[in-house]
């Protein structure tokens, strides 16, 4: 999972790369990158830390383009080194006959050996461990003299999930896979023209959302807008495009102010929570929700089930980092103490029904009920947002690896054994999809269901 954003302007767009990066921060921790163009050259500038910490004012100064792409990092390959975590940071540049042009990728591509072979024997040499590199050194051996006709050649070959932006001369190209994935969305202030992962990167640069970039579309950005030489939108370049996003993006990823497809992330959190009242209901005396995913579920459960919403936990505001995003091997439970402060005036002697996004290693949830219990709570009842989680993920989501998830072990009654729960509750996977308001069809559920959209060889 990473964050991704592009924009063209009549102005230099550094700055508002910098603010879309920073609303996408939630998206990936790792490091952030910027490369940005006047139609000529290029300049790019990336690095390992936060965006605020990788672009300061100083470097942004200095920065010039009218238009530019820029990514937050998020690692979604497992265990990486100190020095891949540095060169893998997006985005990459190429070169094509003579030309450089720039990518950066959120998701996850499968099956790469082929490609790699054939840009291999095309004369590509690979510098990073990145499956995005692939597209970089399939563009860079490409025999086509018209940079969107070698886009258009490469894109069927590439499998899984894919949310592009390439920047090219002074354009910016928008690319979704055949299922849309990943979200990727397209928005306007009064002097650029944007792609982002999420709308909540508009918020900051006063964009506000034209649409969504539809799954197999591709679109290109000039400084005049939409460029037309791909003909009227949407322009789908893949065969036999079906929408397929992922439910996880509801469940947790993505920003609750965001809007994809129509659909609020914030309405999901409330309707999964008033199902899982309804599914699991439970005498209790209050409601709370973990901070800050696990929250806006406790709006919802309460609606529901008319017991009163509290704040339960406190949060170490200074402590920024997200725990999934936290690298493998970090001790998560024990970041739990540092980030999560039980408010014993609130919980002692307190029957608790506590919400939450999801029950993934099960590394927090054991935690937060030792803790809570420590304050006094007479019992603690959690209600999970979304089902057990039984499979990996392959399409853009560190999710560990299968023998980690405590789901694909253990049935329910285990789990709450595990995590020393008075009670569990999953919301199950009809809920999810009726809270959702999509199709069941247009959804990827793969990590509930083991049925992906795109099957590994
Ligand atoms: S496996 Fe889960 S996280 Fe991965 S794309 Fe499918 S629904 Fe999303």
């Amino acid at each position: 999972m990473c964050g991704i954003f592009g924009a063209v302007s009549n102005k230099d767009v550094a700055r508002e790369i910098r603010h879309g990066l920073w609303d996408l921060q939630h998206r990936g921790e790792q490091g952030s990158g910027m490369a940005l163009s006047n139609g000529q050259d290029h300049w790019i500038h990336k690095g390992r830390g936060l965006v605020t910490e990788v672009f300061p004012d100083e470097v942004i100064e200095g920065a010039k383009g009218y238009s530019g792409i820029g990514y937050d990092r998020y690692s979604t390959v497992g265990d990486i080194t100190e020095k891949e975590m540095s060169v893998n940071i997006q985005p990459f540049i190429g070169e094509f006959h003579g030309e450089s042009f720039a990518v950066a990728h959120n998701g996850n591509l499968i099956d790469l050996e082929p490609l790699q072979r054939e840009a291999e024997n095309g004369g590509y040499s690979f510098k990073t461990t990145s499956d995005t590199e692939v597209i970089v050194g399939l563009l860079s051996v490409s025999q086509k003299n018209d940079f969107i006709e070698a886009l258009l050649e490469i894109l069927p070959k590439l499998k899984g999930a894919f949310s592009l932006v390439i920047l090219y001369k002074d354009k910016v190209i928008g690319v979704l896979d055949r299922f849309g994935i990943r979200p990727l969305c397209l928005g306007r202030n009064d002097s650029s023209y944007i792609l982002a992962s999420e709308s909540c990167a508009f918020h900051t640069i006063q964009g506000r959302l034209l649409d969504d970039i539809q799954p197999g579309e591709m679109i290109v950005l000039d400084k005049n807008g939409i460029n037309d030489q791909l003909g009227p939108r949407p322009f789908i370049w893949a065969e036999d495009p079906q929408l397929k996003f992922c439910i996880f993006e509801l469940v947790y990823f993505a920003r609750p102010e965001s809007i994809i497809h129509g659909k609020s992330v914030y309405s999901y959190r409330v309707k999964a929570g008033e199902i899982l009242a309804k599914e699991h209901p439970i005498d209790a005396d209050i409601v709370i929700g973990v901070p800050a995913s696990g929250e806006i579920y406790d709006i919802g459960f309460s609606q529901e089930s008319e017991i009163p919403l509290e704040r339960g936990i406190g949060r170490n505001r200074y402590f920024t980092t997200k725990t999934f995003l936290t690298r493998r091997g970090t001790d998560r439970a024990a970041l739990q103490r540092i980030k999560f402060h039980p408010l014993k005036s609130v919980v002692h002697g307190k029957r608790l029904v506590v919400t939450e996004d999801s029950v993934i290693r099960s590394k927090v949830a054991p935690e937060i009920v030792a803790m809570l219990r420590e304050e006094g709570a007479t019992e603690v009842h959690l209600r999970v947002g979304s089902s057990p989680i039984c499979y990996t993920c392959y399409l853009g989501i560190d999710m560990a690896s299968r023998g980690e998830l405590i789901a694909a072990s253990l049935p329910v009654e285990g789990v709450r054994k595990y995590i020393q729960a008075d009670t569990l509750g999953y919301l199950s996977q009809e809920g999810m999809i009726k809270a959702s308001g999509f199709k069941k069809e247009n959804l990827a559920m793969g990590c509930f269901t083991g049925v992906y959209p795109v099957e590994l060889n």
